[in-house]
């Protein structure tokens, strides 16, 4: 049996621009199908708890690098890290 491994080609959820990805290393986003969302997420974005069947038949799809990293710079822009105040003894 080869033992190379061949790159798996995918669709980016994001940006569905098709990539080549290895998935040990890819970044997967859990997405249920039937809403095209995060279980979780609502349309408007928002979060709720999300339903267990919504987990359940949710699925793991590949995100390309490119939006791995605009998603990480808008999370950082959407939460700032926790201002240092000097602390009095
Ligand atoms: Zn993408």
């Amino acid at each position: 049996m080869p033992d190379e491994r061949l790159p798996t080609i995918g669709r980016c959820y994001a940006c569905k621009r098709t990539f080549h990805y290895d998935p040990a290393t890819v970044t997967m986003f859990l997405v249920d199908p039937e809403t095209g969302f995060p279980p979780g997420m609502t349309v408007l974005g928002g979060q709720r708890d999300p339903a267990p069947e919504s987990v359940r038949r949710a699925e793991r799809r590949p995100v390309c690098p490119r939006c791995v990293e605009q998603a990480e710079r808008h999370l950082a822009a959407q939460n700032p890290p926790e201002p240092r105040f000097p602390t009095w003894p």
